[in-house]
């Protein structure tokens, strides 16, 4: 599992977002604010300050990551019209003790849930690819699926010996089965709402063209 980039693919290009991981950023301070409240005489001043403290740190954690997750997603729904997204079991994944941290660091969930919010937005579309779908495994060329595929970086398909990048491998995958679940018209999630409003249209041609991007968190 990739915790270190988001993965955006727009049908042409691949791009990586690196991720802030604030908590990592700011893990010693927290281990010794934490140490420092846990010698603190119960019910002292001092106590009461090495709290206020630990708060604070915490506080701070969750607004960097809440400030880049809601920057990056009102730019992406301002830019595209369309959005696929993978939605890996964050809940699983988060029981992985050794990757639980940086899961929860890169805020994945938070930030499919402000994708949610934002495609309410008037003519945007969000399209969710099903946790189960093997975006990783899958060959993005003759769509054979390589079972055995470990956490390696670079691979070669052994159907049609294409050497792969995983994320970009997996990004393209994601991008294609988000078409076909556009195309098929189901799990188009009520977060499109209505499609082309009158006020949209008035904008002039320039605003109407139909781009897509897709964000994958590859599994
Ligand atoms: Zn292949």
């Amino acid at each position: 599992m990739n915790t270190k980039t988001f993965n955006f693919f727009n049908g042409r290009r691949w791009s990586q977002v690196w991720l802030p991981r604030p908590l990592l950023a700011a893990l010693s301070k927290l281990r010794t604010a934490q140490k420092r409240l846990s010698r603190c005489e119960q019910g002292s001043k001092n106590r009461k300050k090495a709290r206020s403290r630990v708060a604070h740190i915490c506080q701070r954690v969750t607004d960097l990551r809440t400030d880049f997750l809601q920057k990056l997603s009102t730019q992406l729904i301002h830019k595209n019209q369309v959005i696929m997204v993978e939605t890996p079991g964050t809940k699983n994944l988060l029981k992985n003790r050794r990757l639980a941290r940086a899961i929860s660091d890169a805020g994945f969930g938070e930030f499919v849930g402000m994708l949610e919010y934002q495609c309410k937005w008037p003519g945007r579309t969000l399209v969710k690819v099903a946790r189960f779908f093997p975006s990783s495994k899958l060959c993005c060329i003759c769509h054979q699926k390589n079972i055995d595929l470990k956490l390696q970086d670079r691979w070669t398909c052994s159907s049609c010996h294409t050497e792969h990048q995983r994320d970009e491998n997996a990004v393209v995958n994601i991008f294609v089965e988000g078409l076909r679940i556009l195309a098929e018209g189901r799990s188009v999630l009520a977060c499109g709402g209505t499609v082309g409003p009158k006020r949209e249209f008035r904008r002039g041609p320039g605003k109407q063209e139909t781009s897509s991007e897709v964000c994958g968190h590859a599994a």
